[in-house]
């Protein structure tokens, strides 16, 4: 027969690989591989990293996890251990902004979202330094032999990320040193909570504490004469095991802070006997009934506080509170076991730091094993949603003289090392920016999608053929129409590609007159300026307008670019709520006296909202002020002349400036403003962006004049969209989708979540159907969701398609539905 020794090197994997002269790094796979005695022996070990720790995670299978186990040896002689797992850890959880029901959904959609296989040094269940060294000189070697083992071990299981967690404050500066160069940034984890045991009895912790927790406290002893509550402790609790399960699973489903263990009746079965002289449980019983329980486990020094499960449905649970019980009896128990310090892990501080447990913070180190932009990622998203205890908190027992650590300097600390850019550069910014990243690590990133045709009630993209586009702002479906085309070639070959020079001096040619000549008189205004892009002409209108002194009065979801203008100017800002006339009253009267302009979107895209130009012309009136609206969605589309909402409305006269942009309807590229002769030739020669822009190429002039000719000749076109836009809200309402139509060919569909809305816009990709994303700063979050909109030339058999989409993915969302508002 076979040494035992050798069975068990054979049962596990292991490999030895001299990392220097003189360190050995032998590999097991399994603990029970280990010889015990080798294990043990020879180095100091914590609790958790002791053998039969070490064997009851392992065998008790929680959360599949693989084990691997280090040892590492310098000329025979013991020097360092180490104890690796890997896990499965779903990190969407850690998504505070993303609901539980949009998370479900998403997981549906790609089980995979936000979970990664993690090799972690450290503990499962349980907290501390997973790399424990015999020699504080040997640490830098040791480290660096773990972090060579570990990359293998990784590119062997191609794990996502490595992790090297429950590093104590006092260690982090000598692992960052080692673990930053290599690529691992650091990150304040969650903490350990510790209360040093000094009391001869619990009297004496009692007696320790103010009155008020004092009383409190011993209130909650009095379980049995207040609730007919018993209590007692036993180390076999192997028979309760599917008791303490059920129990358990009560707490972890109600919890709503981060948990990934799942601790089910075999691990509780597996620790009665495997930890049968190191672990006992305190159970509660009500008339004979478990109705719950504390699992605790202890070493030499320590007595930790391992979990714990309850029965939600005992009537006098909230008053008889259980968990302050349990803890306050579980520390008599340490007391009487005589251990040096209690643990009550990670989350939850308050009941932790009202019993007087000190919060002990401690870091973890994380490296993408590939991309070294998600190391990065993944610590700032974990920053982000790890919270670290509130200082205000008190303890109760007012320890004076104890070591606090300054939670916010060490904070400010990790995060300064988080960066690969000092602060004093002005590219620090670049180095802070995870948004882009965090989408593309939970996969969900489908920004820049590229359309291989023109945009049309069809397209193809990437690899897809027949996709519906309901995200278009081609409104009139004009981009290929052959008269179009054709213009634009036809103007391509009598002037060449570019203009090369600014409108001012070399860049106008005779077309650009025509078209500011045509447009003037479709507007029915005196003149009209010419600019390269929409963005542009708000930038040079606002620009040359306004200046420092000057109010400009804006609507809360104006577009970008009127903001930006705003900004360019140097006036002052004042925003009033979306649409809401008594807001903007206010702040007209509130800036009596002073020069102003009240700015507004007239369609506002994210919304298809329309703005209350009636009511804007008639306080624009009444305050003196002038008024300039945004009408890039509106021309083209609406009004009985496809003049905008200010023909609509009926309110042209009354308008100061309108600006159009040629992007939308007009399937080209380039802005316009359109106003007064002296307000229009004031612009042309004072606007920066007007003056310092080269003018737009004629074959793009030659385009918009061949649309604008059919915006004029065939209204049809827009009765078309219109009716398609209205047919599409109702039908999307009528499937339960939160949908208006508002007399606009823009319908928004409310998902409720920008996370949600970005993974429904790759499902949908998936799915044939094109649609915009839409989310902060765009919108509020609670808005986000999709932005449809409908063409004059989208197929009914496009659309009814698309329906289908929506149909077959209605039920994975959780929306408000909304009738369909008809009336606009
Ligand atoms: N104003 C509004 C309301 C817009 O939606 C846009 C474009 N999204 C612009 C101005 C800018 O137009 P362009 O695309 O021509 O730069």
């Amino acid at each position: 027969m076979k040494s035992q020794f050798l069975e068990m090197r054979e049962m596990g994997h292991m490999e030895t690989d001299p990392v220097n002269r003189d360190i050995r790094v032998e590999r097991f796979s399994s603990i029970a591989a280990v010889p015990r005695e080798v294990w043990d022996v020879g180095i100091t070990l914590p609790t958790p990293m002791q053998y039969k720790f070490l064997e009851l995670v392992e065998k008790s299978g929680i959360n599949d996890l693989r084990h691997w186990n280090l040892r590492m040896t310098t000329a025979g002689a013991e020097l360092a251990r180490a104890n690796l797992f890997l896990s499965e850890t779903d990190f969407s959880t850690f998504d505070a902004k993303l609901p539980p029901s949009a998370r479900s959904t998403i997981k549906r959609w790609s089980p995979d979202f936000m979970t990664f296989k993690v090799l972690e040094c450290g503990y499962f269940t349980m907290i501390g330094e997973g790399l424990v060294v015999r020699d504080a000189l040997a640490f830098p070697e040791a480290l660096r032999a773990l972090t060579q083992e570990m990359d293998r071990l990784a590119n062997e299981e191609i794990a996502d990320f490595v992790v090297i967690r429950d590093v104590p404050v006092a260690q982090y500066e000598a692992y960052r040193d080692i673990l930053r160069p290599l690529g691992y940034y650091p990150v304040l984890g969650f903490p350990n909570a510790v209360l040093p045991v000094c009391w001869d009895s619990l009297d004496g912790y009692l007696a320790a504490l103010n009155s008020k927790t004092r009383l409190k406290f011993r209130n909650s002893l009095r379980l049995k004469e207040k609730f007919d509550i018993e209590v007692e402790f036993t180390r076999d609790y192997a028979e309760h095991a599917a008791t303490l399960a059920v129990l358990w699973e009560n707490v972890h489903r109600h919890a709503k802070d981060y948990s990934r263990e799942f601790l089910d009746q075999g691990f509780f079965a597996h620790s009665a006997s495997v930890l049968h002289e190191n672990s006992e449980v305190l159970l509660f019983r009500h008339r004979g009934k478990i109705i719950a329980f504390m699992l605790n486990f202890y070493g030499a020094d320590d007595y930790i506080v391992l979990d714990w499960g309850v029965d939600y449905s005992f009537e006098q649970y909230r008053e008889a509170n259980l968990y302050r019980a349990a803890t306050v009896l579980s520390l008599q128990r340490a007391i009487e076991l005589g251990k040096a310090r209690m643990e009550l892990g990670i989350t939850n501080y308050t009941p932790k730091m009202t019993l007087g447990a000190e919060i002990v913070p401690l870091i973890y180190f994380m490296r993408h094993r590939e991309n070294p932009r998600y190391s990065k990622t993944l610590a700032s998203l974990l920053s982000a949603n790890i919270a670290q205890p509130d200082p205000g908190v008190h303890d109760a027992l007012s320890r004076t003289g104890a070591q606090r650590v300054d939670l916010q300097a060490l904070e400010t600390r990790i995060k300064g090392d988080q960066c690969n850019i000092a602060e004093h550069d002005l590219f620090s910014k670049v180095d802070k920016y995870h948004r882009a990243d965090s989408m593309r690590l939970a996969g969900i990133y489908g920004l820049y999608p590229e359309f291989r045709t023109a945009q049309d009630s069809c397209i193809s993209l990437g690899d897809k053929q027949n996709v519906v586009l309901l995200g278009t702002n081609s409104y009139l479906g004009l981009a290929t129409h052959p008269a179009v085309v054709s213009a634009a070639k036809r103007a391509l070959e009598k002037y060449g590609t570019g203009c090369s020079g600014s409108p001012l001096l070399n860049g106008t040619l005779d077309v650009h007159r025509r078209l500011e000549e045509e447009l003037a008189d479709f507007l029915q205004r005196e003149a009209v300026m010419l600019c390269s892009t929409g963005y542009q002409t708000n930038l040079a209108g606002l620009s040359a307008l306004c200046g420092p002194g000057d109010c400009v009065l804006m609507d809360a979801r104006n577009h970008r670019s009127l903001f930006d203008g705003v900004r360019l100017s140097g006036a002052d800002c004042l925003v009033y709520r979306h649409n809401d006339m008594a807001h903007l009253k206010i702040l007209l009267a509130r800036t009596s006296g002073r020069r102003k302009i009240v700015v507004t979107d007239s369609l506002f895209s994210m919304e298809g909202t329309v703005a209350d130009l009636r009511t804007i012309c008639h306080l624009v009136r009444e305050f003196n002020a002038r008024v300039f609206v945004d009408e890039a969605h509106a021309i083209g589309v609406l009004g009985p002349g496809g003049r905008g909402v200010c023909e609509l409305l009926g309110v042209e006269s009354e308008v100061d400036l309108v600006m159009g942009t040629f992007s939308k309807s007009f399937a080209a590229i380039g802005g316009f403003l359109a106003g007064s002769c002296d307000v229009i030739d004031f612009i042309k020669h004072n606007a920066g962006g007007h003056i310092f822009s080269a003018s737009l190429p004629a074959s793009i002039v030659e385009t918009v004049r061949a649309v604008l000719h059919i915006v004029r000749s065939e209204p049809e076109r827009r009765a078309e969209i219109l009716h398609k836009a209205k047919f599409m809200a109702t039908s999307l309402a009528d499937l339960g989708y939160q949908a208006r139509f508002y007399g606009s060919q823009i319908v928004p569909v409310i998902l409720g979540n920008y996370t949600l809305a970005l993974a429904a816009y790759c499902r949908f990709m998936d799915h044939g159907v094109y649609v915009n994303p839409v989310g902060p700063p765009a919108v509020p979050e609670e808005a986000s969701g999709f932005r449809t909109s409908y063409i004059a030339t989208h197929q009914w058999s496009d659309l009814e398609r698309a329906l289908e989409v929506f149909a077959r993915h209605r039920a994975d969302f959780e929306v408000v539905a909304a009738s369909a508002d008809a009336t606009g």
